[in-house]
């Protein structure tokens, strides 16, 4: 496919080191060459793919050297985006990046659109749809575990086992095709639709397996949302403390989508906690009150975790009963705080409140209890079994919703098929089954939803 010559920073904006500018298209070594001077002279359109030139930019209007520059050279196919790709590492200022992007449109490239680099190498079918989706997820992923997910899918984890899953959906549609043809041979239907039993349920059973990973691809992906709760100086700003000193806190500034927003993450043994209306916590005054607030019930009501602190060295009071009661049914976990203090809560009564094995007790001033709070944390949410990395995890949710429409379809085929319905019938949802599952690698998705996916990338990626 041919299209135009892009290019869009490709660092992020401020001060740093270096930054690159990036060029891709037909044009991309044509354009850098013009405003491209070695101090040999030599020329980029003569120099071998794959190389690295010192040089400077040079107006080619005004002649005003414009930056120094490296300037890698990447001619098609072994490129990012199977075009051939120039990369210009200029200075890190904002001033330095800016000018050399404007040389470059001005030599005629086009501002590349959020993402646009990689809808390239979709198009050009470098990759397919869930491994550009897996590169969005590299860029934010916070945490390692986060990452290894991210990196399975971009090198295609995902879509190997949807292609195997596909193909053996095509095999019976193919048998299915024998018999409808050749009805003459009783025996042929026969064969057909234990075969196709078969393999069905094998794809509904892989499907289930995927959609079972996704509670937990989701929270790699997105974070545990997670609110602190208690009473007025029962701990609660001690614990953000403690888990943000502990665990690097990461904050993360996602430009570009409908609002900006700054999020808080801590990584607890690679469940990366998202800490949610911290400043409710660091408001420790009116936290209870806030409880009442409708809004503050939102918050509760969207998180993941609640981690609700009580003050040990009290008995519980009736704010704290209240806060129980808010929390009910929630995934929460009790931090007894305070326990180098003398005693005086009654663990029994906690413990009839929530579940078991869901209290910990901690001196967050001694620097006690945290570790168990942090195992009680990951236990929760992987139920002990961390180390599955080898697992395929599904964690967007395009592909999980797709997943559910397709283990739908494949339970409607198998119903179909012992129900005896004939088997031009069943076809027609095995085959639906095999598009949705088409959908998810981006075989047989509309151009609409490619602009919209690609659309939510970063600019320059
Ligand atoms: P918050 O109002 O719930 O955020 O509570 P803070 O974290 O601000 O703590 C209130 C007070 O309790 C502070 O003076 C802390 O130093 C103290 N504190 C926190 N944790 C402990 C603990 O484990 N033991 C003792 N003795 N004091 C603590």
């Amino acid at each position: 496919m041919h299209f135009d010559t892009i290019a869009a920073i490709s660092t992020p904006m401020g001060e740093g080191a270096i930054a690159i500018v990036r060029l891709s298209g037909d044009e991309a070594v044509q354009i850098a060459d013009r405003v491209f001077q070695s101090p040999s002279g030599k020329k980029l359109i003569e120099e071998p793919s794959h190389t690295i030139h010192y040089g400077h930019l040079v107006d080619p209007v005004s002649g005003e050297t414009v930056e120094e520059v490296m300037v890698s050279l990447m001619k098609a196919p072994k490129t990012f985006t199977r075009e051939d790709v120039v990369e210009v590492n200029c200075h890190g200022g904002i001033v330095a990046v800016n000018r050399v992007l404007t040389l470059i449109l001005n030599e005629g490239a086009r501002l590349a659109e959020p993402g646009e680099f990689t809808k390239r190498a979709f198009l050009n079918g470098r990759i397919d749809l869930s491994q550009s989706e897996a590169v969005m997820d590299l860029i934010r992923a916070k945490t390692d575990r986060a990452m290894n997910v991210a990196l399975g899918q971009m090198e295609g984890k995902l879509s190997k086992l949807i292609g195997e899953l596909r193909n053996a959906l095509v095999e019976t549609l193919a048998q299915v095709e024998v018999t409808i043809d050749y009805p003459e041979y009783d025996d042929v239907e026969e064969m057909t639709i234990p075969h196709m039993l078969e393999k069905c349920t094998w794809v509904k059973e892989e499907i289930n397996k995927l959609l079972l990973t996704s509670s937990q691809g989701k929270i790699l992906r997105e974070g545990l949302s997670t609110v602190i709760i208690g009473r007025p100086n029962v701990g609660k700003s001690s614990l953000l403390n403690s888990l943000v000193q502990e665990n690097k806190a990461i904050v993360t500034d996602i430009a570009g989508t409908t609002r900006d927003i700054i999020e808080e993450y801590v990584n607890v043994r690679g469940v990366p906690l998202r800490l949610v209306d911290t400043a409710g916590i660091r408001d420790t005054e009116d936290i209870v009150e806030r409880i009442g607030v409708e809004r503050s019930r939102q918050v509760l009501k969207e998180a993941d975790l609640i981690l609700l602190v009580i003050n040990s060295a009290e008995e519980l009071s009736v704010e704290d009963e209240r806060l129980f009661e808010a929390v009910s049914g929630m995934d929460t976990i009790v931090v007894s705080n305070k326990t180098d203090l003398p005693q005086k809560v009654d663990l029994k009564k906690v413990e009839s409140l929530v579940e078991e094995g869901k209290i910990v007790t901690t001196s967050l001033l001694k620097d006690e209890g945290i570790d168990e709070l942090e195992e009680a944390i990951a236990t929760l949410f992987f139920e002990g079994n961390l180390e599955s990395e080898d697992l395929t995890y599904v964690s967007n949710a395009r592909h999980i919703a797709l997943l559910q429409k397709a283990h739908k379809t494949i339970e409607d085929a198998l119903g179909a098929a012992e129900a005896g319905v004939p088997v031009d019938m069943i076809q027609i949802d095995v085959t639906r089954t095999w598009e949705i599952l088409g959908e998810i690698v981006g075989d047989t998705v509309q151009e609409g939803l490619i602009n919209e996916l690609f659309s939510r990338f970063c600019l320059g990626k």
